[in-house]
């Protein structure tokens, strides 16, 4: 599960982030790079390939691209409730 008590230090404010590779629950993201590769514009990777969000989604397609990340992510690292 995406945790936002363990938010990526470089998540843009808003609700949607991607959770720190050191969360406890050890599900936190692993570089897979499937979201920053999916959708550029809104998630990037860090120095170790970790990912965070540079960029809310506003428009209904920005949000649908960036759902699509959130289903493919194989660690469920994505979340939208922060
Ligand atoms: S899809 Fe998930 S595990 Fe892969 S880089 Fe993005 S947040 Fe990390």
């Amino acid at each position: 599960m995406s945790n936002k008590e363990m938010k990526h230090s470089k998540n843009i404010e808003g609700a949607w982030y991607c959770t720190d590779p050191d969360d406890d629950d050890g599900e936190g993201c692993i570089a897979c790079n499937v979201c920053y590769t999916g959708a550029p514009d809104f998630f990037e990777e860090d120095e170790d390939g970790n990912a965070y969000v540079k960029k809310q989604p506003i428009s209904d397609d920005e949000i649908e691209l960036c759902n699509e990340q959130l289903e493919a992510c194989p660690v469920n690292s994505i979340g939208l409730d922060g």
